[in-house]
């Protein structure tokens, strides 16, 4: 079956571009031509070597950062960062601040709290994270890292820029990296899931700048320890070599297209799908105007029997994915990298004509 016959607006796992699937496909037959699988080549030996080190250096390079920043592939996904950047940065006597934007946010700083002390310095949890909170004006220079969540996947906001910060900044990108253009170089660390707009599930990008690890405290095993996997290259266990080589394509197909022209589409589907959703008296939008995400649009419809109804039309013209989560219901639309200005056409179009039929 071809991919464009299903429009698939799930919000991770979610839609890659055909390009990055061929690839990946042809890869688990023969790899490079090589005669071998890539399920099957050896982590330690040159083939995937040369796989690591290109996706490192695509990444410093599409983040436009210099070798002051170790580049990492772990697993354990964006739940074992929010235990890892506390185990190795807090401690029982020290605090942390955190921004609690939605519920990945407030995830991170339930972790961080069996670590050390935290410092909540705003939240939009009492609007039940219908917008984004103010930004801290002044942070305590004594806080030992900030850490917010870019793109809030369930919700539907995102901060529209990376502030600069006293204190090292430690970001979540899982939902937006490479999404838009960024000021990468205002985070101590930054860290990405791969399976929202960076490939398969697996692997988590994680990105430390030198200064920032120096910090780490001793003592953690091995396989939690930042400053290990730094200095074994990632390679301390074997590590999800599929999913990495998936990410390399996905940093390819980035680069080739460019994040400037990517951040441009992305902006014109956003802009499109708010449109619709403005425009259609069927439909609302979750989030208030000035907070709302290019990648994961939130929306409600005029009553849930009509919500169950949109999602069947929706069914019958091969679009699935654009239910709400669990937590929050009605309809989210994931519009990252992988998916094309022509599905969100389809959708609108889709939105339009249910209109029309009656709702
Ligand atoms: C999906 C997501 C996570 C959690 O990722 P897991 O791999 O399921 O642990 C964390 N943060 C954000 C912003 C996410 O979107």
């Amino acid at each position: 079956m071809k991919q464009e016959q299903v429009l698939n607006f799930n919000a991770g796992p979610s839609a890659l571009p055909e390009a990055v699937l061929q690839q990946a496909a042809e890869a688990i037959i023969n790899y490079n031509n090589t005669g071998l699988s890539i399920l099957s080549i050896p982590h330690r030996g040159d083939l995937f070597v040369a796989i690591l080190e290109e996706s490192k250096a695509l990444v410093k390079e599409l983040c436009g950062l210099s070798d002051d920043y170790e580049v990492m592939w772990l697993q354990g996904g964006g739940r074992l960062q929010f235990c890892m950047v506390p185990m190795n940065f807090l401690r029982q006597n020290e605090t942390a601040g955190y921004i609690d934007s939605g519920h990945w946010a407030a995830e991170a700083i339930d972790a961080a709290k069996h670590y050390g002390t935290t410092g909540v310095l705003a939240s939009s949890r009492e609007d039940n994270y219908t917008h984004l909170p103010q930004w801290p004006e002044s942070v305590d220079k004594g806080l030992r890292y900030l850490h917010f969540t870019t793109n809030n996947t369930i919700y539907g906001t995102q901060w529209p820029s990376i502030p600069a910060s006293d204190v090292p900044l430690v970001a979540d990108m899982s939902s937006d990296i490479f999404s838009m253009q960024r000021d990468y170089t205002n985070c101590a660390m930054f860290y990405a899931v791969a399976q929202k707009n960076l490939g398969a599930a697996g692997n988590t990008l994680v990105v430390v700048r030198k200064d920032f690890l120096e910090r780490v405290h001793p003592g953690l095993p091995p396989m939690l320890d930042y400053k290990v996997h730094a200095e074994k290259n990632s390679l301390l266990n074997t590590p999800p070599v599929f999913g990495i080589y998936v990410s390399l394509l996905m940093l390819r197909w980035i680069k080739e297209k460019t994040i400037a022209v990517i951040e441009k589409e992305n902006r014109a589907k956003a802009a499109m799908l708010y449109a619709e959703i403005e425009r259609n008296a069927l439909f609302h939008a979750a989030v208030d105007a000035d907070s709302r995400s290019l990648m994961n649009v939130v929306f409600h419809g005029r009553s849930k029997e009509m919500e169950k109804q949109f999602l069947e039309c929706c069914a019958g013209r091969g679009i699935v994915g654009i239910e709400g989560h669990r937590s929050v219901g009605a309809f989210r639309a994931s519009l990252y990298n992988g998916m094309p200005l022509a599905g969100v056409e389809k959708l609108v179009s889709v939105m339009h004509e249910f209109e029309q039929s009656g709702g």
